[in-house]
């Protein structure tokens, strides 16, 4: 039922109690909102009060029960003033504006609150250099999306050694005018020598992580000079982000036995196999294997994010989550192709713990990327 209340100014509990009006108590409730106004009546001349109404001594007043602004008049109060039309607030919308508040509080106290910023989008193409760079703030900005650090994404092609390097350069160079960008700049693994040696200067310039592509650029990844490449990434301290979207058949197998080949070397694996995700799940029993199995698998969850959430596999991808180890697991966005918005809306879909999902948004990149922000 909703409750009808009208205010009017603070000073008419004064007359009210000054006037010493007998004929009822509702004007005072009136004047100062039931709540104040049942603690003046105690302490004031109103013996008592019970209900909605007041009541003086054992005469309970009937307008009381359904006050209005001419019953405020009647009750013959000289210069009150109303300072506005009825308000009516149901006891639902009360309890609602009391929740709102409150929560609102305890949300500015929440850790969740005070990481809000803590989010590391590891997955971000940069295809046309700072033009792609303002136009990824942009939509940051539109979505309110905040992050603290970001990937910047280009990846090699083959033969154009002199292009590469320049974009690669181009990549290390926007990382200093923007210090969230962590640049993942790339070479060509079947450029041979030429490869090596780009690979060598960008460990040089600082550079945290390559990233490969075997559909886009076309290398099989079991090619020798790809497991060259990656040993060498080892030992420079680079981690490598390769493509894992299953595009081309065998990726998870082919990947997994590059992984356990070079236990140095840091691979993130990119979409976490895509729909194959299920595959990853073995890194459980790899575990459990005795001298077989280091932990140097890292997976990022963009695209496949978003796609899986509210689907019908979605416990499963949360179950290869903590399979593949919670540790190991990173968010990103995959930008432009989608946004970080669509990629931490979905995570947050997911049956995962705040601290589960912490770790995925921010405290396993930060780890792995060196730890500042
Ligand atoms: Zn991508």
């Amino acid at each position: 039922m909703p409750r009808r209340t009208h205010w009017f100014k603070r000073e008419r509990i004064r007359d009210v109690k000054t006037a010493g009006c007998g004929q009822c108590a509702q004007a005072s409730r009136s004047a100062g909102g039931a709540r104040s106004t049942r603690r003046r009546a105690d302490a004031g001349r109103f013996a008592s009060h019970r209900g909605t109404g007041f009541a003086l001594g054992e005469k309970t007043c009937d307008m009381a029960r359904s006050p209005t602004r001419s019953h405020a008049r009647a009750a013959g109060f000289a210069g009150y003033q109303d300072i506005g039309p009825p308000l009516r607030i149901s006891d639902e919308a009360r309890s609602m504006i009391k929740h709102a508040i409150l929560g609102l509080m305890l949300f500015c106290l929440s850790p969740l609150a005070l990481a809000q910023d803590e989010v590391f989008d590891v997955h971000v193409h940069l295809w046309h250099g700072e033009k792609s760079l303002k136009e990824y703030y942009a939509q940051l900005e539109a979505e309110h999306q905040p992050v603290a650090r970001h990937s910047g994404i280009y990846m090699a092609i083959k033969g154009e050694t002199q292009e590469n390097r320049r974009k690669n350069d181009e990549l290390i160079a926007l990382s200093k005018r923007y210090p969230k960008l962590m640049p993942i700049a790339s070479v060509h693994p079947l450029d041979g020598q030429v490869a090596i040696d780009e690979l060598k200067r960008l460990a040089g310039l600082g550079v945290k992580a390559i990233k490969l592509h075997p559909h886009t650029q076309r290398f099989d990844i079991t090619d020798p000079q790809v497991r060259a490449l990656c040993k060498l990434a080892g030992e420079l301290g680079v981690a490598v982000l390769f493509d894992n979207f299953n595009i081309v058949p065998g990726d998870n197998q082919n990947l997994f036995n590059l992984a356990v080949g070079l236990p140095k070397t840091q691979f993130i694996f990119a979409h976490m196999g895509g729909l194959d995700f299920r595959f990853w799940n073995s890194l459980f029993l790899a575990r459990t294997a005795k001298d077989f199995f280091f932990d140097n698998i890292h997976f990022d969850i963009s695209a496949t994010v978003a796609l899986v959430a509210d689907s019908p596999v979605e416990p499963e991808f949360v179950w290869t989550i903590r399979n593949v180890g919670i540790d190991n697991v990173m968010l990103g966005s995959d930008y432009p192709q989608l946004s970080l918005k669509q990629a931490g809306d979905a995570l947050e879909k997911l049956d995962l713990s705040a601290e589960e999902k912490r770790k995925i948004r921010w405290g396993n990149a930060n780890k792995l990327f060196g730890g500042k922000r």
